[in-house]
């Protein structure tokens, strides 16, 4: 694969300390002893592409759980990223932490090598809730893990929620919310819960032991998130992504915007204009492929780069460039896809200051929109 210009780069980390019971990505848990050889694979991968990796502007170490693995193993990749990268290039550098993680010597660590964010994966506060889904972060853990980072000054930090966990109420999320914006960070995710086949989750609802939550109440908690975070001046830049001024994520905006990017790692994914490549998802495979092709991929698929943007792009609250898209694509979007003129009428979209953007009942009904994109009217594609 060459990627002439790579804008964004990811690193996957798989291991976990235990797995989530609704965690469909590639991990591994209970397998410590596979850190060392995973990371040295690892910066192998990263030598295959060294001029694509030069030109980055954002990396995210995600995974999996990165902090879990260790400070040695970690100082090894961070070192090895310093010396690929043109650090004074780097607009923003991401690691993904659990919050027990996230120790003095951790945030050091991470500090010395130029990582200027962390995301934290909190997912819920309430007890219940999470052993249901397999998590024990306690509230006074992730007070005490954002104020290492804020001593630090690591001044730009994400919390992760999830909301529509079974069990789940209204005034169960409220606490999480009042909780999240008590700890005052600068980004916030709230993920609704995504059930997805071959999870423990997915499983124990089929054999009737746990009832997944009503779609109306998981739409009320939605416009809960909604509702509550901007009046903490957490403003909604995406369907999930609330930041202070200033602090939306620069890493996911590459995504979101279908810009270039490559992922390295196991089951590591990359894009490239009019493709999508796929790194093996199990370790074996993927340690064996780089070492001896230099690469971890397995597969490449063709990606409809018009469609795909248009369907990322809806995502963002600032819409869809009309203009952009026409420079990008060489015809308008509202010819090419004509069922968003319908969608416009229905008061799902409106186009103004030549934007195309969702309203906020468009927000509510998203995949009646995104539809558009896909059922049919994608002409050429
Ligand atoms: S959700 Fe994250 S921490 Fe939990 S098992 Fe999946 S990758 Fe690991």
């Amino acid at each position: 694969m060459v990627i002439i210009m790579a804008k964004a780069l990811y690193i996957h980390i798989p291991f976990c300390n235990t797995i989530c019971t609704y965690c469909d990505f590639p991990k591994l848990a209970g397998a410590s002893n596979q850190i060392d050889d995973y990371i040295q694979t690892l910066c192998h991968e990263m030598d295959y592409y060294r001029a694509e990796i030069a030109t980055t502007e954002t990396i995210y170490i995600g995974g999996g759980t990165p902090s879990s693995i260790g400070l040695k193993p970690l100082a090894i990749l961070l070192s090895k990223i310093e010396s690929m990268v043109r650090i004074t290039n780097i607009t923003e550098y991401t690691i993904e932490a659990n919050p027990q993680d996230i120790t003095t010597d951790f945030v050091k660590l991470i500090k010395s090598h130029h990582v200027s964010r962390v995301s934290v994966g909190v997912q819920t506060i309430n007890p219940q809730l999470q052993t249901s889904i397999g998590r024990h972060e306690t509230k006074a853990i992730v007070i005490q893990a954002v104020k290492v980072l804020k001593e630090a000054e690591i001044l730009n930090i994400n919390l992760d929620f999830i909301y529509g966990i079974p069990g789940e109420t209204l005034s169960d999320l409220q606490a999480d919310i009042d909780f999240a914006v008590s700890v005052n960070p600068q980004h916030l995710s709230f993920y609704s819960l995504i059930l997805e086949e071959k999870t423990k989750i997915m499983h124990d609802i089929k054999l009737g032991k746990i009832t997944p939550i009503d779609k109306d109440i998981e739409a009320d908690m939605f416009e809960l998130v909604m509702n509550e975070l901007p009046k903490h001046q957490y403003f909604q830049y995406e369907i999930s992504n609330f930041s202070k001024t200033h602090f939306q994520s620069k890493h996911n905006m590459i995504y979101w915007k279908v810009q270039p990017y490559l992922g390295l790692g196991m089951g590591a994914h990359s894009q490239v204009e009019m493709t999508r490549f796929h790194n093996y998802p199990r370790l074996a495979a993927y340690m064996k492929a780089v070492k001896t092709t230099g690469t971890g991929l397995e597969s490449f698929d063709p990606c409809n780069l018009a469609q795909e943007t248009g369907l990322m792009n809806l995502r963002l609250l600032e819409g869809i460039s009309v203009k952009a898209f026409h420079d990008r694509f060489g015809y308008d979007i509202l010819t090419r896809y004509p069922l968003l003129n319908i969608n416009i009428a229905s008061g799902l979209l409106e186009l103004s200051d030549g934007k195309l953007r969702l309203t906020h009942r468009g927000i509510m009904l998203m995949n009646r929109v995104e539809t558009s994109f896909i059922d049919g009217s994608d002409i050429d594609a």
